[in-house]
């Protein structure tokens, strides 16, 4: 991926290039779009690419067995149910756009995430922004609540502790970490992993706004009080938005807690498992 032109009226440090590139790499942008009337692969004067606007501890109980025998099976290659065991998805009231589609728009809106600085302090300190990575025409999305440390180094969400369980989770559902999407509410890291600000939610709004539309997931699965107060546009704490099923646009949406919290509490796993049992239910899987 090549890139010339120069920054803002030369107060842009260089790293923030190359930062924005080391982001879109990671998240899988190969390529940078062609504005109408651009030199192919040319960034604009300020930097920006043309785009439109904007084995954790203890506590072995039925669903920790559940998702660990589900993890073994899945490496084992004999996981996946058949997809025909699985409804059509619903037609959609507007017309959904094509996969190829969805993969532009989609890498549009990554490279405008790679150049925010709408929030000055975590732009500044990120080494990655952390756009989300799965399908573009996964059925199934789960929201987490911004990048940790692990993510930020890498540039892909839920990779340190907390996603390897999240991964155990997806597996015990009888499906595949590359067949779901994952996102967060935030696209990068906050300081000390202290909780989203609200006016950080504010200027990432549009961003997971954006990306929901253009997937279109039949189902969103909230994952913490960050994601789903969020989304849900809610204060109500998770536990009262567990084991009920919301709408977002044409999603159907389920809360449960996060898999950092699970970390820490084990016996909350029980939980998720039960909320997991009412999202594979929907989604006409078998655990
Ligand atoms: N926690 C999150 O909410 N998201 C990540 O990507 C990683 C940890």
């Amino acid at each position: 991926m090549h890139v010339a032109g120069h920054t803002r009226g030369g107060g842009d440090k260089p790293r923030t290039v190359r930062q924005r590139l080391e982001s879109l790499a990671a998240a899988g942008v190969t390529q940078l779009p062609r504005a109408a009337g651009a030199r192919e692969g040319v960034a604009r004067e300020d930097g920006s690419v043309p785009g439109p606007a904007a084995g954790e501890p203890a506590a072995r109980d039925g669903a920790t067995a559940a998702v660990e025998r589900a993890g073994d099976v899945a490496a084992s290659g004999r996981a996946r149910q058949p997809a025909k065991t699985r409804p059509a998805l619903q037609p959609a009231a507007t017309p959904v756009p094509a996969a190829d589609d969805r993969v532009g728009a989609l890498t549009v809106l990554a490279a405008e995430v790679a150049g925010c600085t709408r929030c000055p302090a975590l732009a500044r300190a990120r080494t990655h922004t952390v756009f989300g990575a799965g399908p573009p025409t996964a059925r199934l999305c789960f929201m987490g609540e911004a990048p940790g440390a692990d993510e930020d180094a890498s540039g892909q969400p839920f990779v340190g502790r907390a996603g390897q369980l999240l991964t155990k989770i997806i597996e015990a559902c009888t499906l595949a970490r590359d067949e779901v999407y994952i996102l967060n509410v935030l696209k990068c890291r906050p300081p000390d992993n202290r909780a989203p600000l609200p006016d950080e939610t504010a200027n990432c709004r549009g961003f997971f706004e954006r990306q929901l539309e253009l997937i279109r997931p039949e189902f969103i699965c909230c994952l913490g009080t960050t994601a789903a107060q969020a989304l849900l546009r809610t204060t109500e704490p998770i536990g009262r938005l567990r084991k009920k099923w919301f709408t977002h646009g044409p999603s159907q949406v389920i809360c449960t807690y996060h898999p950092s919290y699970l970390l820490r509490n084990p016996a909350a796993k029980r939980d998720v498992w039960d909320d997991m049992k009412l999202l594979m239910a929907r989604m006409g899987a078998e655990p």
